[in-house]
Formats: structure tokens, sequence, C-alpha cells
């Protein structure tokens, strides 16, 4: 099981490496990576199994940062009432196409990668067209919008050897455009 020993934290360079796209059928090895990352995502929002083993909460995880550098990434997003509207692995996603309108959370990022919090917007595209594989090998483009787009762009750029706050304006973090979606 994956414990927050072991996500790899900023500073990591497999974090800034751009990851390996993987080949199919799968190996047993990814089989069970993916398989172990859901796990973590799954047991990080359960307030009772998340405290007893000190697990941060997450909505998503990608694959380098538990180590591995290859594209692969976990999503498990809830909603306001903690129902989830969008369970996933995405193998070797790829965006697309992705909105000129942008969005971000009221609340700013984090990431389980970062343990300081790191204030400011973190704008990304509000809708986004997204073609990846399952771990099964299944070939599939779907199209998300509002927060489960967040969180894809952010898991999909982790692959790219991005983290949220490279997004953030340097100079000024909380400024938005005009047209700018903000979710809370
Ligand atoms: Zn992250």
């Amino acid at each position: 099981m994956i414990l927050m020993k072991d996500i790899t934290r900023d500073g990591n360079p497999v974090l800034r490496k751009v990851a390996q796209p993987l080949t199919f059928p799968l190996s047993d090895h990814y089989r069970q990576l993916a398989d172990e990352m859901m796990e973590y995502l799954i047991n990080s929002q359960d307030p009772k199994i998340a405290k007893k083993h000190q697990l941060r909460a997450g909505v998503g995880l990608a694959a380098p940062q538990v180590g591995e550098s290859v594209q692969m990434a976990s999503l498990l997003v809830p909603n306001e009432k903690n129902e989830i509207i969008f369970k996933e692995t995405f193998v070797n996603p790829e965006i697309l196409s992705e909105s000129v309108r942008q969005a971000c959370l009221s609340e700013g990022e984090g990431c389980l990668s970062v343990d300081k919090i790191i204030d400011g917007y973190v704008p990304r595209p509000d809708k986004l067209k997204i073609h990846y594989y399952t771990v099964d090998g299944e070939e599939k483009t779907i199209r998300l919008k509002d927060y489960p787009a967040i969180v894809a762009s952010h898991e999909i750029e982790h692959l790219r050897g991005h983290l949220f706050y490279d997004r953030i304006n340097k100079q000024d973090p909380f400024k938005l455009d005009e047209d700018t979606v903000v979710i809370y």
C-alpha cells in the first residue's frame, strides 16, 4: 500500500522529468501500480483510514509521484457531497483540445508532492478533450469541464514535469483574466 513516505516530494528530479509512454498489454508491475495509486486515493478520502495511516487526502496521483517516470495517473474526483463524479486511471493521456476560457479553484491548489502551502490562483483550461488508454488498453476520448478538468490538467502536467505552482502568476498570484471561472 502506498503511504506518504512513498510519495516523491518537490525537489526530486523525477517530478521534473517528462514521463515515458507505456506499451500494451501493461505488465503486472504497472497494473499493480495503477491499483495501488487508486487505492491510495480511495483510502485518503476515507477519514478513518486516512487518519490511521496518516494519508493526506488526494483527488489525483500521477506515477512520477511514486517515483515511476511513466505516463499513468489516477483520478478520484468527488463533488461537494463527497459523491465520486469522476474515477479513472489514465494511461498515455493526451489533451486533444482545450477551451480558451480558464478556470481556477477559489482556494488555489495543493499537491501531495508539495508539502508547503503555496497561495495563488492556478488558472487552467475550463474544458478539456482528452484521449487516453485505460489500464486494459481500451482507447477513450472524453470531455471534462470545471473541477474534473482541473484535476485532469494537474495530473497530466505531472507527466510532463510540471507542478501546479508553475502556473501561478509570479508578479500577482491572485490576478485573473476577467472571464476566468472561479470554482468554489
Ligand atoms: Zn500534484
